[in-house]
């Protein structure tokens, strides 16, 4: 074979092997993100804190998170504010997504899961656009983690560098395993896995032991019953920590 198409095989190679790393890791194309501003300034606290939705949401539920966030981390957020619906193009709805079985149900039963990157990308930007300490993103869409192979399903993901969070409530509803529609519990899981999140971007990535700690790491929904929305004494004693070393 002529050395010319040999070479010309190997770049087909490679451009292969690229478009498959790209698929698997989402829309991010280089290692980090396509940042609007790639400054990334320490966390001053207290901040703003932004709530980007992907998907259905009731708006008075963006007033029942806001007011539960604001009574377990009393006065760390000046403001919350709703940056509303984000529809994703349809472009890049369906770029990097996963098709997996859906747990429990027949193999027919396919869904598509979304990389927690495609997330972060439309996050970061947003956080820098409307000048906010950090940002959580709502969806009902299944994802799946960016960082770690093995994470489908997720409940939940943070990018501590970036201080954005991406919570899915679609394993959250009663629907998901076959059992009525339970609205009040439904909220309830959501609202401990945001305060969850949010409480990594402000505290670090270790979860705690204590039974009934919202910062206790759950492996399923009954577990997430099972704990409360609020903070066990030592982890109130680290937010205090943080308050202190922050003059508020
Ligand atoms: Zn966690
Ligand atoms: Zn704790």
């Amino acid at each position: 074979m002529p050395k010319l198409q040999k070479y010309q095989q190997k770049i087909r190679k490679y451009k292969e092997r690229l478009k498959r790393l790209i698929t698997r890791i989402g829309i991010s194309y280089s290692a980090d993100f396509d940042l609007k501003d790639e400054k990334l300034e320490k966390l001053i606290l207290p901040c703003h804190l932004g709530i980007l939705f992907f998907g259905d949401f009731d708006i008075d539920f963006f007033f029942k998170i806001k007011h539960r966030i604001n009574q377990v981390y009393d006065s760390f957020f000046f403001n919350i504010k709703n940056l509303g619906d984000h529809n994703f193009s349809f472009e890049i709805f369906s770029k990097g997504v996963k098709k997996e079985y859906r747990e429990m149900k027949k193999s027919s039963d396919r869904i598509k899961i979304h990389p927690t990157n495609k997330f972060y990308e439309v996050l970061i930007n947003k956080r820098i656009e409307e000048k906010l300490g950090m940002i959580v993103a709502i969806t009902d869409l299944p994802i799946y983690s960016s960082s770690n192979d093995n994470v489908l399903f997720l409940f939940g993901e943070t990018n501590l560098k970036h201080r954005c969070c991406v919570v899915s409530s679609l394993k959250l509803k009663e629907q998901y395993y076959g059992r009525n529609k339970n609205q009040d519990l439904f909220e309830e899981r959501v609202i401990k896995e945001v305060i969850h999140e949010i409480g990594h971007i402000i505290m670090d990535s270790t979860h705690c032991v204590n039974y009934l700690c919202v910062m206790r790491f759950s492996k399923g929904v009954n577990e997430i019953d099972d704990k409360s929305s609020d903070f066990c004494s030592k982890c109130k004693l680290k937010l205090n920590q943080i308050r202190t070393d922050h003059n508020f």
